[in-house]
């Protein structure tokens, strides 16, 4: 068998199965000019189609930087055309590309090189591109590439962990989806506590000992795979609901706050520990809270829609699913919060949470 270096791009849709549940023509029409658009790119920059299956295109380039600016393009391309596009219509694919050996036969290209592209496209944000570290390795240092480095990955069947990072299109791409949450709720009037609604669901922690009532819908479920979380709940990802504070009314006794960082308050039970809400308080005190969707009474009801703090998410701790994942440093809220504390830069956030919490300890009660 004949083996050869090569810098393989693998694209598949992101939810393609779900897209096309909705609206099979539409999806369809929308993934034909993906793909024609894709062959364009792949061609201009001298890479070659090795097959298509689907929704997903392989294809392999002499150059690992022409296969770079060929996805990049792709991307930001998709991204312009789509731009008025209903965030639910948008057929997103997810890019790889990998620097390795292939097996080439009867038309096609096999081995662990390929297989490594198909497995880095998984982790890509809908609507970007990753690469491998030897992919990245290629590429010139004189900062017409930017990248988020997603650490070192592990793959079925692949011996050695993989370093993956994800390129930074430059055109800004989709919204944070707590970004959303916040101009919901910023339209919402605010009721007095006067105003009797319906209870829709409640929750306590482990003890029982802080109970609530919630009676209005929820703005949102994510997620969280940041330190924070982590280190705040002891389990490897966190989810969190998040609703208007006028919704939520405590029933029997009330959390005690600990000041997690500079920006953000978590709520816990004095007795048992469970934390139950968070609650952003900078630039100021926010008028939603998270409540962690595990201490409602009836969480099977409320499923995440999105993963957050991704940047922090487990080699081993995998979620097959399509929804966006964000990073932490993506979240305009958690910039315009850090930043009205002064701190610009977001690799000191993590380190700030731990270094101030223990200074910033302090009791106070929200409701
Ligand atoms: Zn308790
Ligand atoms: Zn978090």
């Amino acid at each position: 068998m004949k083996r050869q270096l090569a810098a393989i791009l693998y694209a598949d849709v992101a939810g393609y199965s779900r897209l096309t549940r909705a609206n099979e023509e539409q999806t369809h029409q929308q993934l034909n000019a993906g793909l024609d658009l894709l062959i364009e790119k792949i061609d201009a920059h001298d890479g070659s189609k090795v097959h298509e299956a689907g929704d997903a295109i392989l294809a392999e380039f002499a150059s690992a930087i022409a296969a770079v600016e060929a996805a990049i393009e792709f991307q930001q391309t998709m991204a312009a055309l789509e731009a008025d596009s209903p965030d639910a219509e948008r057929v997103r694919f997810r890019v790889g590309v990998n620097l390795g050996e292939v097996i080439r036969d009867r038309g096609d290209i096999f081995g662990d090189g390929v297989n490594i592209a198909a497995r880095i496209q998984e982790l890509a944000t809908p609507g970007s591109v990753c690469v491998s570290g030897a992919v990245l390795e290629q590429l010139p240092t004189d900062g017409s590439f930017a990248y988020d480095d997603l650490g070192y990955r592990h793959f079925k069947n692949i011996e050695r962990p993989i370093h993956v990072y994800q390129m930074k299109l430059s055109e800004p791409e989709f919204g944070y989806p707590m970004q959303e949450i916040e101009s919901r709720v910023m339209g919402q009037p605010i009721f007095g506590e006067s105003v009797e609604k319906p209870v829709i669901t409640r929750g306590q922690c482990l003890c029982g000992s802080v109970q609530f009532e919630i009676s209005q819908e929820p703005l949102g479920t994510g997620y969280c795979h940041c330190r924070i979380c982590q280190r705040n709940s002891g389990a490897p990802v966190f989810a969190w609901t998040a609703f208007p504070i006028e919704a939520v009314r405590f029933t029997r006794n009330k959390l005690k706050y600990y000041q997690l960082s500079l920006i953000a308050q978590q709520g816990f039970c004095k007795r048992c520990g469970s934390p139950v809400v968070w609650r952003s308080m900078k630039p100021e005190p926010a008028n939603y809270v998270a409540i962690a969707t595990t201490c409602l009474e009836n969480p099977e009801d409320y499923a995440p829609t999105w993963h957050g703090g991704t940047e922090s998410q487990l080699p081993w701790m995998q979620i097959h699913d399509d929804l966006p994942r964000t990073r932490c440093p993506e979240s305009p809220l958690l910039r315009k919060a850090w930043e009205s504390v002064g701190v610009t830069d977001t690799d000191d956030w993590v380190a700030l949470e731990y270094e101030q919490a223990s200074n910033l300890d302090e009791e106070n009660e929200t409701r």
